[in-house]
């Protein structure tokens, strides 16, 4: 069988879908004290200056922000899912299956903008580049081991193993697919676990994975575009999640 095999350090996250508005946290969070009167507060442009959304994210009453929805499609390797996937709360996934499809020859290998080396203790790491010979031998070396990997796997294939069985082989930084749907409330207890922001941007700093923020980075643009007094509250609260 003919195959090419690919490496890429590209990780594509797209916000595919969304119901979202600040309005709506305003609405549900009115509701309680104006009953059917906070369906005024859903007509475009009522959030604006209530200050109620800053009161909200500061008092953590988060409850109002889970009444929208946003749809992200997501092409990355599957350690990045793996970590995705811990998060348990109000997050709905699918994925593409090594059961019923063959994997694709694609592989994550992590460009020279990517801290190489890390220096410190479990909890307390930073990471800083490598040399230029440390990141080539580096790529060197897994594009090596994809190669080998994906070859056993096709081999176990063409010799009638279940693709359930023949995956074995392959390695977490195959490419998988993924829809991943969430609420905002969702979203910011996400971004302020896999963002790295300094201590006087955020009250809980994190150090994510490289790779991961990235991802944050994306679903924090779009987050910011579909509810944006929401996000500046946010940010303004030094990102605690409600
Ligand atoms: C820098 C970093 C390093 C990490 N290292 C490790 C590691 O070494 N090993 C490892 O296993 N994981 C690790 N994780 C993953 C981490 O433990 C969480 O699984 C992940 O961050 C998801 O967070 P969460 O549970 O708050 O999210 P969600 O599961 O989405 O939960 C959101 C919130 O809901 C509440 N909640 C959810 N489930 C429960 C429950 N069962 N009981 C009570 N309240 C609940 C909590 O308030 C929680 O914060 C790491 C994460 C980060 C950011």
């Amino acid at each position: 069988v003919s195959y090419e095999i690919e490496f890429t350090d590209r990780i594509r996250v797209e916000l595919v879908a969304s119901l979202a508005s600040d309005d709506s946290v305003v609405a549900a969070a009115r509701v309680s004290t104006k009953g059917i009167g906070s369906l005024d507060e859903l007509s475009q442009g009522r959030a604006e200056g209530t200050g109620l959304i800053n009161y909200l994210m500061k008092h953590r009453h988060g409850t109002p922000f889970e009444h929208n929805y946003f749809t992200f499609f997501v092409h990355a390797p599957i350690f990045v899912f793996r970590e995705w996937h811990r998060h348990r709360v109000g997050w709905s996934f699918n994925e593409e299956s090594g059961r019923y499809k063959q994997l694709e020859p694609l592989f994550y290998i992590p460009g020279p903008s990517r801290n190489l080396v890390q220096h410190g203790k479990p909890g307390d790491y930073s990471f800083e580049p490598g040399t230029e010979e440390q990141f080539e031998r580096m790529v060197q070396r897994k594009a090596a081991s994809c190669a080998v990997a994906y070859s056993a796997y096709l081999d176990d294939l063409e010799d009638g193993i279940a693709r359930e069985v023949a995956r074995m082989h392959l390695p977490v930084n195959i490419y998988s697919s993924m829809y991943a749907t969430c609420n905002a409330r969702s979203i910011m207890s996400f971004l302020s676990l896999r963002q790295q922001h300094p201590e006087d941007e955020a009250l809980f700093p994190s150090s994510p994975m490289a790779e991961i923020n990235y991802a944050a980075d994306v679903i924090e643009e779009a987050f910011a575009a579909e509810m944006p007094i929401t996000y500046d509250a946010y940010v303004r609260h030094q990102r605690v999640s409600p």
